[in-house]
């Protein structure tokens, strides 16, 4: 018995993204000025976003029409395949059926470009010249370059610098798609400054790195910044993943009933799950939702639902989120793309609704996961997709204890081609299982921003 695929043909690509703000029971807390702490409006955050994204961010139309040229883009990749895993299905021996949309086709190797590809495209159409952004282990920073070199934009990405000495391969590749990449913390900002002042040594974070390229596009009136996750309008463009799946699975004549997605701010996971969630809000469907995040940044699980910064610069608007405190650096464990402190506010709002459930796994766990899984399918996954795999794999062996026959659908967000040497710690038996980091939790969310 093989791996069974499920092609849609190219045609079949979304002409619309699907807005889950549309069939929320109760809008979302609006985002909050960083100073005054009143509530925002367009204007506020024009200084670094086209008018096109932030009226995609606040609307609650159900469906935004996808441009042209950003279809056109798509059509590289998309749509992307749906997997039966026959293989682990059988290596599990259990009566669940497995399914898994496969997102690693993208050039760049992940989903990321689902959201890189509209962003550079409606920059460019405001006339703006260069994009900044942030990086932690690459993957953002290569789809948003990739994205910049097609529609003729410069890009400018500040990548954690401990991923920069560490990680050459992924800013090799940043660097071929044409973008200059900083290692952050740097000395071309201000927060940057701020930060090496108090520690000359410091290693970055995703918070820092934020700040940065904040700050960068906000002091150069040809320049914008662009967010790879946690943004509304970031989790909408990548709910192409879960349209063309609810197709895929009308071909295999069947349905999900329990979805897993990893989260690091909520992305990948949104974009297959807000559809079919859509549908449970809309009481048509009533399938289950999981999101997988890691034990050692655990914002969903561990983390308070409050306003706070996205950064840790304190320049982004407050927003109503899972988070862990903006001051909270991660332990250095392998899926970076995982490592930030807060959660998109939407995938917040869903879990805080009870549309959601929130697990947590560490890393060998996911690591254990994911090299089962690639025994199985042949595809080896990002580690960030290995929490995705963990989470699948634990239904797949509940059914197997209930002797139930579920199906179970879950997000393969990225390929590990450049995420080898994770694997080959692994094996190596070096990769350590981080704990919960409690007391730094603590400390980061005695800073959170007080609204009294
Ligand atoms: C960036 C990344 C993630 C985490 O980001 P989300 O916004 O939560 O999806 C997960 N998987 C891969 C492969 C990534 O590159």
């Amino acid at each position: 018995m093989s791996t069974v695929k499920y092609y849609l043909p190219e045609d079949r690509i979304p002409k619309a993204w699907y807005n889950i703000q549309a069939d929320l029971p109760k809008p979302l807390a609006p985002p909050l000025h960083p100073g005054t702490h009143q509530p925002i409006g367009p204007d506020d955050l024009a200084p670094i976003f086209p008018m096109a994204l932030i009226m995609q961010e606040v609307s609650t139309e159900r469906e935004i029409e996808i441009p042209t040229p950003v279809r056109d883009v798509y059509r590289q990749w998309r749509p992307s395949p749906l997997f039966r895993a026959r293989r682990l299905e059988k290596a599990l021996d259990t009566p669940a059926r497995i399914y898994y949309k496969y997102e690693g086709v993208s050039p760049a190797g992940s989903h990321k470009p689902n959201t890189s590809v509209p962003q550079a495209y409606y920059n460019k159409q405001e006339g703006v010249k260069r994009l900044t952004t942030e990086t932690g282990a690459g993957q953002w920073g290569s789809a948003l370059s990739m994205a910049c070199a097609f529609f003729g934009l410069e890009c400018k990405v500040f990548m954690v610098k401990v991923s920069y000495q560490q990680k050459p391969y992924r800013r090799g590749l940043i660097e071929a798609y044409g973008a200059e990449v900083i290692a952050s913390p740097s000395t071309e900002t201000q927060a940057g400054r701020a930060i090496l002042a108090e520690n000359p040594n410091s290693t970055g974070s995703l918070g820092i790195a934020i700040s940065e390229a904040v700050e960068a596009a906000a002091q150069d009136p040809e320049a914008k910044y662009s967010l790879g996750s946690v943004l509304n309008h970031v989790l909408m463009h990548q709910t192409v993943i879960g349209l063309e799946t609810m197709e895929q699975f009308t071909m295999a004549d069947d349905y999900p009933d329990v979805i897993v997605g990893c989260t690091g701010g909520g992305s990948n996971f949104a974009g297959l799950a807000f559809p079919f969630i859509g549908c449970n809000l809309r009481g048509e469907a009533n399938v289950r939702i999981v999101a997988v995040e890691p034990s050692a940044c655990p914002s969903l699980t561990k983390g308070r639902f409050t306003y706070d910064f996205g950064d840790t610069g304190h320049l982004t608007p407050l927003v109503k989120m899972h988070t862990l405190g903006s001051t909270f650096v991660p332990p250095g464990f392998h899926a970076g793309g995982l490592r930030y402190h807060g959660m998109g506010p939407l995938v917040s709002h869903l879990l805080d609704l009870g549309q959601i459930e929130a697990t947590a796994y560490d890393q060998l766990e996911t690591f254990a996961a994911g090299v089962q899984f690639t025994q199985a399918e042949g595809i080896i996954p990002a580690p960030e997709a290995n929490h995705a795999v963990a989470g699948a794999i634990k239904e797949a062996l509940r059914c197997k204890e209930e002797g139930k026959s579920e199906a179970i659908l879950f997000n393969l967000s990225g390929h590990g081609h450049f995420d080898m040497q994770a694997y080959i710690d692994y094996h190596a038996g070096v990769l350590e299982a981080y704990e919960y980091p409690e007391e730094e939790v603590a400390m980061a969310l005695a800073g959170l921003p007080s609204l009294g």
